[in-house]
């Protein structure tokens, strides 16, 4: 029976990043995939890269790393600001060798995987980048939902929207509270695992799941956000993208 551990939306949360590796450690489990989004909004892009480098078994590319290598004009505000940020912090410099294995590394990440009989992607799997299976759509875009179910023979995973829950066969959403935490993996289902570095379901705390054979867990783990706060400001990112770690939001 297979264990693995999923992160995804880390955006340069150093804080998170750190508290979930503890916890997922904690609890025994050996692998872990990343579901992309390792930059934007955060103020530790190149540590964040290198702890995923080194503990990730594979990680997908998500809108904010594809962001780094081209045109921003689709970006809000606040995420392309990030993004200017986080390119400085890791284009290659000659006196900066550290960089450039971290720049290649996100330059280079696949857009979808296949792993343990399930499919992964950062977004959806029609549009795996950049398209978001939001919690609504299961009322409000019944369409939609049957285009993206109609690509599913199997579970598969994502993140991007932040708001960790299951779009089951009904195209209905059942969010993951500490209620309601564990899921059934049977059939065609959308699992989303959440974010570490950026929740936005009103949780300030860091997301994250372990799948355990046919069943998979949402975890949350707090952390010190006010480091990662702190650390925000000084780097002179936009004031909204530390409040909103304090919400969850
Ligand atoms: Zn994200």
């Amino acid at each position: 029976m297979s264990t693995f551990a999923l992160i995804s939306d880390l955006h340069s949360n150093l804080e998170a990043m750190e508290a979930v590796l503890n916890r997922i450690s904690q609890l025994g489990v050996q692998e872990i995939v990343c579901l992309g989004d390792v930059v934007g909004y955060g103020a530790d892009p190149l540590k964040v890269t290198q702890m995923v480098m080194q503990r990730c078994k594979w990680t997908l590319q998500g809108n904010h790393d594809w962001g780094l290598f081209h045109e921003l004009d689709d970006f809000n505000p606040l995420a392309r600001e990030a993004l200017f940020f986080t390119r400085a912090q890791l284009k290659p410099a000659f006196l900066r060798p550290a960089r450039k294995a971290a720049w290649e590394f996100l330059r280079n990440l696949p857009d979808r995987m296949q792993d343990h009989g399930f499919a992964f992607f950062h977004g959806s799997p029609r549009d795996p980048v950049m398209e978001y299976v939001l919690k609504s759509d299961g009322f409000l875009e019944p369409d939609k939902m049957q285009q993206l179910f109609a690509l599913l023979d199997r579970p598969c995973f994502v993140g991007h929207t932040h708001w960790p829950g299951v779009h089951g066969p009904d195209y209905r959403f059942t969010q993951a509270t500490d209620e309601q935490r564990e899921f059934k993996l049977q059939g065609p289902c959308i699992v989303n695992v959440g974010s570490v570095g950026q929740p936005r379901d009103g949780d300030p705390r860091a997301s994250f799941a372990v799948v355990n054979g046919d069943r998979v867990e949402i975890h949350r783990v707090p952390y010190d956000f006010r480091r990662t706060q702190a650390k925000i400001l000084a780097a002179g990112l936009h004031p909204a993208l530390a409040e909103r770690l304090a919400r969850g939001k």
